[in-house]
């Protein structure tokens, strides 16, 4: 019998509801598989440890969570500490320190699901949204000068280079030809940005040529918001940078319903180092506590932990399990306009992995 090796790192705010509640579906997936079990390993790190010893994370944590399979992460995020503290001491840490430099972003509008466009059936969107995760805009490279001085100044460098964006590209392209429709948007600002983003276009015209049976299109970002409002049907698998990726996957996360429900997958695409899964909320301190957290979102990243272990009938059953749920609004949180706990919905999920019933036929 197998024994994944999982970390956990809860974090901050509502990522201390629902990584445990992630794990307890995990450990109902277990209990149905005679072949596989999980081992996990729970990390204080956040913004308590940050109080208690000034850092988010040990200066070896790396080495601590090195081993594992894979990481299930919560968030970060402490209104008492800087947002890039939080998050360049602790979550950028470990997808820069791991080079999980593909970031996948699946949006669907799940069973029972409303989401706020009008016009849009929930067939009309199902996306991934890949993004780069090691470099551009979020490359760390800049710095400040004269501070406090009316001289100061301050740069921020999106940093692309042909390696990065090549990876990245193939990622997606590869991605895009294994989904049914085989259609992938380039998301560029070549226009504006006339160095890294020429680029980008250049490397993605080459990378294309590897994949003549994917259809695929450059769309510039802003217009890329208005097509995912007014013609969502028309994309399927999208590629962009740090930045573009990271404003995208929010608006494609509302316009699916909520933010609590969108996972996502940090990976390191060749399995050098572990990939790390998280919800794509953040800590959430306003209702912190009180059992109210969506934790849609992290089994779904679950799902996709599962998909990346290669147990894809645990994950095609986890995902049955939740659109079971998700489908009785008597089992929505408060995000989505009902009254649920972060317990009920555990609980209704992890029923349904325990009986027999609803999804083993579509687990099978
Ligand atoms: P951070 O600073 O860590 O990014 P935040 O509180 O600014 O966190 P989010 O947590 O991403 O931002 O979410 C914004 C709001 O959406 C929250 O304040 C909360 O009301 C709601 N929300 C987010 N995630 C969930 C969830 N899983 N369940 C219910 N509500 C949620």
């Amino acid at each position: 019998m197998k024994t994944y090796r999982i970390a956990t790192i809860p974090g901050d705010g509502i990522g201390k509801e629902v990584v445990p509640a992630g794990k307890r579906v995990l450990e109902a997936i277990a209990a149905r598989s005679n072949d596989f079990g999980f081992e996990f390993e729970d990390f204080d790190w956040g913004g308590d440890y940050y109080r208690q010893h000034g850092v988010m994370m040990p200066a070896d944590g790396l080495d601590a969570i090195r081993d594992k399979d894979a990481i299930l992460f919560g968030s970060a995020g402490d209104p008492h500490i800087p947002d890039h503290v939080t998050l360049w001491g602790l979550r950028l840490k470990i997808c820069q320190g791991f080079d999980q430099y593909a970031n996948v972003r699946p949006t669907r509008i799940l069973p029972g699901i409303e989401g706020p466009l009008k016009r849009c059936s929930p067939k009309d969107l199902d996306w991934v949204i890949v993004r780069e995760n090691s470099e551009g805009e979020y490359s760390g490279v800049g710095g400040r000068a004269h501070q406090g001085h009316p001289i100061e100044v301050a740069t921020d460098v999106s940093l692309m280079t042909r390696a990065g964006v090549e990876r990245i590209l193939r990622f997606a392209f590869r991605l895009a030809q294994s989904r049914p429709r085989k259609l992938l948007t380039v998301i560029t600002k070549s226009n504006a940005q006339r160095h890294a983003m020429v680029m980008w276009d250049e490397i993605a015209l080459e990378v294309s040529k590897e994949f003549p049976d994917v259809t695929w299109g450059k769309e510039l970002v802003d217009a890329a918001t208005a097509r995912m409002v007014n013609r969502p049907a028309s994309l399927d698998t999208l590629v962009a940078t740090n930045l573009h990726a990271d404003i995208l996957s929010d608006l494609a996360a509302a316009l699916a319903g909520s933010l609590g429900i969108a996972p996502t997958a940090n990976l390191d695409p060749e399995r050098r180092y572990p990939s790390m899964f998280e919800p794509i909320h953040g800590s959430a301190f306003d209702i912190m506590g009180k059992g109210l957290a969506n934790p849609i979102g992290t089994f779904w990243s679950v799902v996709m932990m599962l998909e990346h272990l290669g147990e894809r009938g645990a994950a095609r059953a986890l995902m049955t399990a939740i659109e079971h749920v998700t489908g009785d609004p008597t089992l929505h949180t408060g995000d989505l306009g009902g009254k649920a706990t972060t317990a009920q919905v555990t609980e209704a999920v992890c029923a349904l992995l325990a009986s027999n019933s609803a999804v083993t036929s579509e687990a099978a």
